[in-house]
């Protein structure tokens, strides 16, 4: 299963521009990873966790803000669509500095991924946290993001970003490996029958033969191969006919003489697992 987590810019969000753009972060420390709080958040469509993040920009740029955010305080957002949603990070510009980790220090010494997801939303799905390690990775190669990974409330009295959350952040990221289809064994079909195979004759040639029975036992394997159906041969298929007396002749003891059903038995035993 391959899926690419799909990007959204802050124009396609309808995210307001920043009041000001700080480049002053060395990220590192990597990444932390945050929430929206109780919530819930989990919306069923996309538009509303845009229509979320807009609500959270105004609330951070809002003038009654005690911080006098610059602009929504994350650098990326990460919803259960498994969707990346620029904010103050963008494709073109990916290092500048966040505000939502704590202090001057966090904030200068790594970035912030959010997930649109509350502690009212449960468990974290694998599509929101694929989008997060996607979010990650983009900062790591194009932000020069550290390897490190940590939760909001590592760094500040916070519940951010809950249990579920920070317990997979803390036991790092780890996802389900996806289990390999089986390849199916070829089925295993016998030779068609030789017509015409029988004793004390070379053609059709009875080689194939004389390999099926000495893959069973019934004919040592030191017996040179040979096309003729000799007396070492006639003795091997009267040895596994007495062994499956159903492809026996009917009233015979010794029945030297393959025959369709026999020979098909014979090599299913020898090829094709059958007992
Ligand atoms: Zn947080
Ligand atoms: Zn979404």
């Amino acid at each position: 299963m391959s899926r690419m987590t799909t990007w959204r810019t802050r124009a396609q969000i309808g995210l307001r521009d920043p009041k000001a753009i700080s480049t002053n972060i060395n990220p590192v420390n990597g990444v932390a990873c945050h929430y929206g709080g109780s919530g819930p958040f989990k919306r069923s469509s996309h538009a509303d966790c845009e229509a979320i993040l807009r609500g959270w920009q105004n609330y951070h740029m809002s003038p009654d803000n005690k911080n006098n955010y610059n602009d929504i305080a994350y650098n990326l957002a990460v919803c259960h669509h498994d969707i990346i949603m620029e904010c103050r990070s963008t494709q073109t510009r990916p290092k500048i500095r966040g505000g939502a980790n704590g202090n001057a220090i966090v904030n200068g010494n790594r970035y912030s991924i959010v997930c649109i997801w509350g502690a009212n939303d449960g468990a974290a799905p694998l599509a929101l946290k694929r989008a997060w390690l996607a979010a990650r990775a983009f900062l790591r190669s194009k932000g020069g993001a550290g390897s490190g990974m940590n939760c909001h409330r590592d760094m500040a009295s916070t519940s951010c970003p809950g249990d579920p959350l920070c317990s997979w952040v803390k036991a790092g990221t780890p996802m389900p490996v996806p289990t390999p289809t089986p390849i199916p064994k070829p089925v295993y079909k016998p030779p068609p029958f030789p017509t015409g195979i029988r004793p004390n004759d070379s053609s059709p040639c009875a080689v194939t033969l004389q390999r099926a029975l000495k893959k069973k036992g019934y004919m040592a394997s030191s017996i040179s191969e040979n096309c003729n159906y000799g007396p070492q041969t006639q003795k091997a298929v009267a040895k596994f006919h007495n062994a499956n007396p159903q492809f026996k002749s009917v009233g015979v003891s010794y029945d030297p003489r393959i025959g369709p059903k026999g020979w098909y038995h014979l090599f299913m035993e020898a090829y094709g697992g059958a007992r």
